[in-house]
């Protein structure tokens, strides 16, 4: 089987999506504020929403309660503002806009495709907010030797990541940015994740692996190209 192919067909599904009714209610919820989450696209210039600690306190609390937990017991007293502090850290991305890293660009004489593999990223899925992390691949075609500091990918992955995800759309979030900013004449993105909300439960399938790519410019165009540079981005995982 070809990279390519395994790279499709490791594809596995997770999540039920919410009721139609539940997604309602979450938007007649968020109507009255500025910035809504969904899909989150922060830009230079939106003021972000400050995390609101206390009403995640509170919601931890509350959720404490509804699983049978007691949230006065010793143990669980500080438990609503640690989960408070890390949600802010997990989700900081929400507050960030991670292409401004591919914005500062310097010129090389260099044609050859850039690539960096194995960029570690942790993520939280928006459907369980459980986690999922992996590694990322990254490559790009320079053009007219426009190149960015390799580190600059990396942070770009990683604040990408720091939202509610889901797997293809940080995959296509990374692609985008980098083709936009760089204006390169050809991206190839490979993620490659394991999700705790498979492994822990529904299908509980530990080592189960997910793997989304995404292909921009010349790597969307030819295929000779593209199977050449998944030469070079292919995921660990698929053992080819
Ligand atoms: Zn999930």
């Amino acid at each position: 089987m070809a990279c390519r192919d395994s790279a499709a067909a490791l594809r596995l599904s997770s999540a039920p999506v919410s009721s139609l009714d539940e997604r309602l209610a979450i938007s007649e919820e968020f109507s009255d504020h500025k910035c809504v989450s969904h899909g989150p696209t922060a830009r230079a210039g939106d003021e972000p929403r400050p995390v609101d600690l206390p009403r995640i306190e509170r919601a931890v609390r509350e959720i404490l309660i509804a699983i049978g937990e007691n949230p006065s017991r010793d143990g669980l007293l500080d438990t609503p503002a640690r989960v408070a502090r890390a949600y802010r850290d997990l989700f900081s991305g929400l507050r960030q806009d991670p292409a401004r890293h591919l914005r500062r660009t310097f010129v090389d004489d260099s044609e050859q495709a850039v690539v960096v593999r194995d960029i570690e990223f942790h993520s939280c899925c928006e459907h369980h907010l459980l986690p999922f992390f992996g590694r990322a691949h990254v490559a790009y075609l320079p053009a007219r030797g426009r190149i960015v500091g390799l580190s600059k990918l990396a942070r770009t992955v990683d604040e990408f990541a720091k939202r509610p995800q889901v797997q293809e759309r940080l995959t296509n979030q990374v692609a985008d940015a980098v083709f936009e900013n760089l204006k390169a004449g050809g991206v190839a993105i490979v993620l490659e994740a394991e999700h705790l909300c498979m492994r822990m439960r529904g299908v509980a399938k530990p080592g189960a692996m997910t793997i989304t790519s995404a292909f921009r410019g010349l790597y969307a165009d030819d295929a000779a190209a593209r199977a050449e540079i998944m030469q070079l981005v292919r995921p660990r995982s698929a053992g080819c």
